[in-house]
């Protein structure tokens, strides 16, 4: 949507400040955008979901296992920290929660066990950010490593800092997931300005398979990513603008049509898992509801 459609050619843009996940929002759905940023108060949410919770249960854990003293940082430590923090918010009941509870024990006693707990990570769920003349970032790594720098497969005596991204989704990933991947790319970016070191390679930690899929950057593909972050932003912050304008008119509120226009609903089958669905009648014609445990049900059941 291009600042004339909006009606908004020649007006100051402010910077646009926002998360990757408010620009990926934008590009997912802009009535979803709406909804989440803009409207307030904030229209009320579908009950929470249980694939957020065990995610949320995996990644403090793991936060967490780097606190623990080097001499008791065990695979079954980090399984005793899923177990001691392990959020039940969204399971059907607690037969469910527990069988899902074990199988993420499980998951995470593996994964750390491939880890060196010696090699202390550069950070650990760390707020990075950036700067363009259009669009100030920001977002929280799950973890930064330091590793020697290798070029062309020789190591050249100095170190570089890694993004790393936990996944605990059960949907197989590739390569072209980290490549592609907006928010790693930004990620890169922001640590490269916020711990002012050398950085390029993003990685994905798919923990219910152990899979690495990783990608070292080049100065054009983190361009690329970024000339994409600012064109979405300029999208949503036009909108933005107007959606603010209208709000301080008069008027005080936007006509349906005109919120439409601005933030059209774009269906699809994330609509199934929208916490705002419940407000969006298209949305609910184009997928069918989901249960809150849905997403885990596969895991309940191995
Ligand atoms: S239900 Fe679908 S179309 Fe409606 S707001 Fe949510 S994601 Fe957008």
């Amino acid at each position: 949507m291009a600042d004339e459609q909006l009606g908004l050619e020649g007006m100051p843009r402010r910077l646009y400040s926002c998360t990757p996940t408010r620009l990926t929002t934008w590009l997912d759905c802009p009535r979803r955008y709406r909804f989440t940023y803009l409207d307030r108060p904030t229209p009320a949410k579908g009950p929470p979901w249980a694939h957020n919770s065990l995610g949320s249960s995996v990644h403090n854990a793991l936060r967490s296992w780097w606190d623990v003293p080097l001499g008791r940082r065990t695979p079954e430590a980090a399984g005793t920290l899923v177990e001691s923090g392990w959020l039940t918010d969204g399971y059907r009941d607690d037969a469910q929660s527990a069988s899902v509870r074990a199988r993420a024990r499980a998951m995470v006693e593996r994964y750390v066990a491939r880890l060196d707990p010696e090699v202390e990570p550069r950070a650990v769920e760390r707020t990075v950010a950036t700067k363009t003349e259009r669009l100030a970032l920001s977002g929280r790594v799950d973890r930064i490593d330091e590793r020697p720098t290798e070029v062309s497969g020789t190591q050249d005596g100095g170190t570089e800092l890694v993004v790393v991204d936990y996944k605990t989704g059960r949907s197989a990933l590739t390569t072209d997931d980290a490549r592609g991947s907006l928010a790693l790319a930004m990620y890169v970016l922001g640590t490269r300005r916020t711990l002012r070191a050398r950085a390029r390679r993003v990685e994905l930690h798919h923990l219910p398979s152990g899979d690495v899929l990783g990608f070292d950057h080049t100065e054009e593909s983190l361009a690329r990513h970024l000339r994409r972050a600012e064109s979405i932003a300029d999208e949503a912050s036009a909108a933005d603008e107007a959606y603010r304008s209208a709000v301080a008119s008069v008027a005080g509120e936007l006509e349906t049509e005109e919120l439409d226009r601005l933030f059209p609903p774009r269906t699809g089958a994330l609509c199934g898992f929208c916490d705002f669905r419940r407000h969006c009648p298209v949305g609910q014609a184009a997928s069918p509801v989901k249960q809150p445990w849905h997403a885990v049900e596969e895991l309940a059941l191995e």
